[in-house]
C-alpha cells in the first residue's frame, strides 16, 4: 500500500497545554473552504501515482470542527474517494470523536491517531494533557463499534515517572488492550514548552538515540508497534523570551545553562557531517556570526576549497560546529579579553579542556585526523593540547610557531600557513 502525508495547518489546537508541545501552541490560521480544496487539490496533483493511503498531519485534532469544519471534511472524504484512495489517518483528541464523524468517512477505512502519552491519570494530568485514560476508552469504543481504527502515540521519556521502563511496558500494555497501532515516541524538547525550560534548569533531559534504543527497542519487532525516534528535526530553538544578554567575562559566562544545554545537544544528539573526515578547531571571535569577522573571512577563503574540513569554534559558550554559529547562544554572546583575570583565565582552559575532551571522546571516531589554527598563546590553545595530551592524541597547529602577535590569524603569513597545512594534512584525506 502506498502512503502519501498531508500536512494541514489550520487553526490551533483547541487545547494547546500539553506541557511538551510546541505545535499546540501555535495560532495558525484557520483555512477556508476555497483554502482547502486548494491545498488538497494541490496535493493530488503533486502525487506521481495513486495513492492507497492518506495519512493527516496537523497540530491539533481533524475532528475538531473549529479546526477542519465539516464543510472542509465533507470535501476531504469526496476527493480521497474520487482519487481511489483506500485509507485515511488523521489526528484527534478523545473529546472530538464522535459517531457521526466516525460515519462522514464511509467507504474510506478510517484510522484515527490519538496522543495518549502514558496510561497513567496522574502523569497525564502533570502533563497537562487535559483528558484521563477514561475519556481514551470511551473514544476507542466509538471508534472500533463504527470499524474504525485506533492508533496511539506513546511519549517514552516523559517528565516526573519514576521508572522509565516499568512505566513505559505498562503503558504499552494498556495501550496494545486498546489500540491496532501504537507509536513509542522519544520526547525531544520544543522551544515554546515548559519541558524545554525543564532542560535549561536541569530537571528533565532527552534520551540520546542510544538511550531511547536501549529503553523501547525490544518492542521493535512487535507487529503492533513501531518506533520514532527523532518526530521533528531536533535543534535547541530557543525562543525569544529565554534569551538572555550574555556578554561578560567569568563563571555566568562560562557555565550559562544556556550553553550548557548545548554541550549536552553537541554530545549526544549532534552528528558531525559525514564527509567531514577532518576536524579543524579554530578560535572565536567578537563579531556574530563567526564567519562575519575579519579573522574567518580569511579562514573560509582559504578552507573553501576543502571540503572536507569540518570547522568548529572554540570559545566560551563552548565547542561549537560551524554549522550552528549562527544560532542563539552562539550568535549573541560576547567575552571581552581586556577584563580576563589569571583566575578566569584558568578556569577557561579547565572548562574548555573537558569540554574538548568529551567532544572528541564523542565524536572522534569520526575523524582521521584533529587540526587547529589557534594562536599558540591562546587559552584555548592551552585547553586543546591538555585535551590531546591527556587524551594521548595528535592535533597539529598549522599556524607556523615563529608567528605571534595581536590578531595574529589576520595576517598574509598565518592564512599562507593555514594555506599549506590543509594542502600537507587535510589534503591527504
Ligand atoms: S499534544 Fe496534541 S492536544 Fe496537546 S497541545 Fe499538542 S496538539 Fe494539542
Amino acid at each position: 500500500m502506498s502512503d502519501a502525508f498531508l500536512v494541514l495547518k489550520s487553526g490551533s489546537c483547541a487545547w494547546g497545554r500539553c506541557l511538551f508541545c510546541g505545535y499546540g501552541r501555535i495560532q495558525g490560521e484557520l483555512l477556508s473552504l476555497e483554502g482547502f480544496r486548494e491545498k488538497l487539490d494541490g496535493f493530488f496533483k503533486s502525487l506521481d501515482s495513486r495513492v492507497d493511503h492518506v495519512k493527516v498531519y496537523g497540530s491539533g485534532s481533524f475532528l475538531d470542527e473549529k479546526q477542519v469544519s465539516g464543510d472542509l471534511r465533507a470535501y476531504f472524504i469526496e476527493r480521497c474517494l474520487a482519487e481511489g484512495v483506500k485509507k485515511v489517518t488523521v489526528e484527534s483528541r478523545p473529546e472530538f470523536i464522535s459517531r457521526e464523524k466516525i460515519r462522514e468517512f464511509r467507504g474510506l477505512e478510517l484510522e484515527v491517531a490519538t496522543g495518549l502519552e502514558i496510561a497513567c491519570d496522574e502523569i497525564l494530568d502533570r502533563i497537562s494533557k487535559g483528558f484521563h485514560l477514561s475519556d481514551f476508552e470511551k473514544a476507542v469504543s466509538i471508534l472500533h463499534e463504527e470499524q474504525a481504527l485506533v492508533r496511539t502515540y506513546l511519549l517514552v521519556n516523559l517528565p516526573f515517572v519514576k521508572n522509565l521502563k516499568e512505566s513505559l511496558e505498562e503503558s504499552v500494555n494498556y495501550a496494545l488492550k486498546y489500540s491496532d497501532s501504537i507509536v513509542l515516541i522519544n520526547l525531544l524538547p520544543h522551544g515554546h514548552t515548559p519541558l524545554f525550560r525543564m532542560w535549561l534548569s536541569g530537571v528533565w533531559r532527552f534520551l540520546s538515540r542510544e538511550e531511547f534504543h536501549n529503553l523501547a527497542g525490544r518492542y521493535e519487532s512487535h507487529p503492533k508497534i513501531e518506533l520514532d525516534v527523532e518526530t521533528f528535526r531536533f535543534v535547541p530553538l530557543f525562543p525569544r523570551e529565554l534569551r538572555e544578554n550574555l556578554s561578560g567575562v567569568g563563571e555566568r559566562y562560562l557555565t550559562h545553562p544556556h550553553f550548557e544545554v548545548w554541550q549536552d545537544y553537541i554530545l549526544r544528539w549532534y552528528r558531525p557531517p559525514s564527509g567531514k573526515k577532518t576536524l579543524l578547531f579554530l578560535p572565536c571571535s567578537y563579531t556574530k556570526p563567526y564567519s562575519r569577522s575579519r579573522t574567518h573571512r580569511g579562514i573560509i577563503n582559504v578552507l573553501i576549497d576543502y571540503k572536507g574540513i569540518h570547522e568548529v569554534m572554540l570559545s566560551n559558550a563552548g565547542v561549537v560546529p560551524r554549522e550552528f554559529e549562527d544560532y542563539y547562544p552562539f550568535n549573541s554572546y560576547d567575552w571581552d579579553e581586556s577584563k580576563e583575570t589569571g583566575e578566569i583565565k584558568e578556569r577557561y582552559i579547565g572548562v574548555t579542556k573537558e569540554r574538548i575532551i568529551r567532544y572528541l571522546q564523542t565524536h572522534g571516531g569520526h575523524y582521521r585526523r584533529v587540526l587547529c589554527f589557534l594562536g599558540y598563546e591562546s587559552e584555548s590553545f592551552k585547553a586543546l593540547r591538555e585535551a590531546c595530551n591527556g587524551l594521548g592524541m595528535e592535533c597539529k597547529n598549522l599556524l607556523s610557531r615563529e608567528r605571534e602577535g595581536k590578531r595574529v590569524l589576520q595576517s598574509g603569513e598565518a592564512l599562507e600557513d593555514l594555506r599549506y597545512g590543509v594542502e600537507n594534512e587535510a589534503g591527504k584525506v
